[in-house]
């Protein structure tokens, strides 16, 4: 079989990892890709928002399978241009990438089809959204309605916080993310992401996972795309994630085809898991970055097939195979990360870290400049271990880090903190 993924991250690093091991895989191009990936295929060097010449490579070179691996090119209809030239792809349609792109369609979704998530409201105008704010009190949260990179939400624990939040997002904070405003209810629990691979019909089950969004130690500091990772989350009983299954996922799968729009692809649940069990608080139409360093090094099946099956519409009945280990990943990122990576500093050693046992490093923010790699954008790499707990992820982790050599570049210290809490409560 022979692929096309879309991407040049630290998820289509492990992605291409995962994909490239298939028995069935005769071919796989990465576009763009990055220096990880050119080791598990070859670099293609397409612009994922063109899509006329992404559908001319598949047609030129045969290719079977696209994969899109982020939101960006799902919310611009690639899948629909894939599909509509006969290209089998793994990825929603523009209208079910809604489901990432549109919070308000989202929350609409939920509310028709008796999903549990915080109780909303839309608004288009600053006015009547801020007596909704006063009205209900703080604290509550302030989402811009579109895609903002993860950036658009403000979790308002005082009312002229949420207020203040209003005018900078109709300000434009977030450019036309931020045409529409949803407010919502805060939730309070333990949030935890959950992936379910999805055909249209119906979804599987894959995994959960934890990150860490604050740039400091002790989740301080300001959010970023994800500072660390673990898999799976100690949070999601077997129970809960029956519950997840039964009022988040299947709800909304069967509400997307009510609605015309059938999701297919991974289905990225980011929720809550309070007194009252799994709320939403939002979808993702994607794999997630760090997450899928930490699911994938876990799955104990073909993940190509799986794929496959998505795009085809035939999802097998069987449970996803995973170990019974705990990955995790530690991001390492540019100094001035996220307000101000720099750019350029050479890192040596990747080697060293890549020959130890059970661990793997994928590239992110990486360059190749003659036989230098150099770091070239905010988070650079990621240093995942798997192993029999947490704490030895953890520390075979940070061993594994400990034999890179770059000085430009700082990571966190506590990734899996509270999970090997958890893990000593127990013993
Ligand atoms: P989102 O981009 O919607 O995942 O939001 C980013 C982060 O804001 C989440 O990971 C949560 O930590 C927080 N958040 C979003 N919505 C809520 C909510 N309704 N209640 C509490 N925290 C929230």
């Amino acid at each position: 079989m022979k692929v096309l993924l879309i991407g040049s991250g630290g998820r289509e690093h492990a992605l291409a990892l995962a994909i490239s091991k298939s028995p069935v895989l005769t071919k796989l191009w990465i576009a763009p890709g990055n220096p990880g990936t050119a080791a598990c295929g070859e670099n293609a060097p397409l612009d994922p928002a063109d899509h006329r010449n992404i559908v001319a490579f598949c047609q030129r070179m045969g290719v079977d399978l696209a994969v899109i691996g982020p939101e960006g090119p799902l919310a611009a209809g690639l899948v629909d241009d894939l599909e509509r030239a006969g290209i089998a792809a793994f990825g929603p349609s523009k209208a079910a990438a809604q489901l990432e792109s549109s919070k308000g369609f989202t929350k609409d979704l939920c509310r028709d089809f008796n999903i549990p998530t915080g109780a909303y409201e839309r608004f288009s105008a600053p006015a009547p959204a801020k007596d909704y704010i006063r009205a209900k009190g703080a604290p509550i949260v302030v989402k811009a309605g579109g895609l903002a990179a993860g950036k658009g939400v403000i979790v308002a624990m005082t009312l002229n916080e949420a207020l203040d939040a209003i005018d900078m997002i109709f300000g434009g904070a977030f450019g036309a993310a931020g045409a529409e405003v949803v407010v919502e209810e805060f939730l309070e629990g333990e949030e935890a992401s959950f992936f379910a691979l999805c055909d249209g019909e119906r979804a599987l089950a894959f995994a959960s996972a934890q990150d860490h969004k604050r740039v400091g130690d002790g989740d301080t500091g300001p959010n970023t795309g994800g500072m660390g990772a673990y898999s799976p989350a100690p949070v999601m009983s077997e129970e809960i994630t029956a519950r997840t299954m039964r009022e988040i996922i299947e709800p909304t799968l069967a509400g997307m085809k009510a609605r015309g729009a059938p999701f297919k692809g991974v289905l990225f649940a980011g929720l809550m898991i309070g007194k009252h069990g799994p709320k939403l608080i939002e979808f993702n139409a994607r794999f997630g970055d760090p997450e899928t360093q930490v699911m994938l090094p876990r799955l104990d099946q073909d993940l190509l097939a799986l794929l496959m099956a998505c795009a085809k519409g035939q999802l097998p009945e069987a449970p996803v195979r995973l170990k019974a280990q705990t990955a995790l990943t530690v991001v390492y990122a540019a100094r001035g990360y996220p307000d101000n990576p720099e750019r350029g500093s050479e890192i040596k050693g990747l080697e060293l870290a890549q020959a130890m046992a059970s661990v793997t490093v994928t590239h992110a923010g990486t360059k190749l400049d003659g036989g230098r790699l150099l770091a070239h954008g905010g988070r650079v790499l990621n240093i995942t271990a798997l192993a029999d707990s947490v704490s030895q992820a953890q520390a075979n982790a940070y061993a594994a880090l400990a034999q890179i050599d770059w000085p430009g570049g700082f990571f966190r210290r506590d990734i899996g903190w509270r999970a090997i809490a958890r893990e000593q409560d127990k013993s």
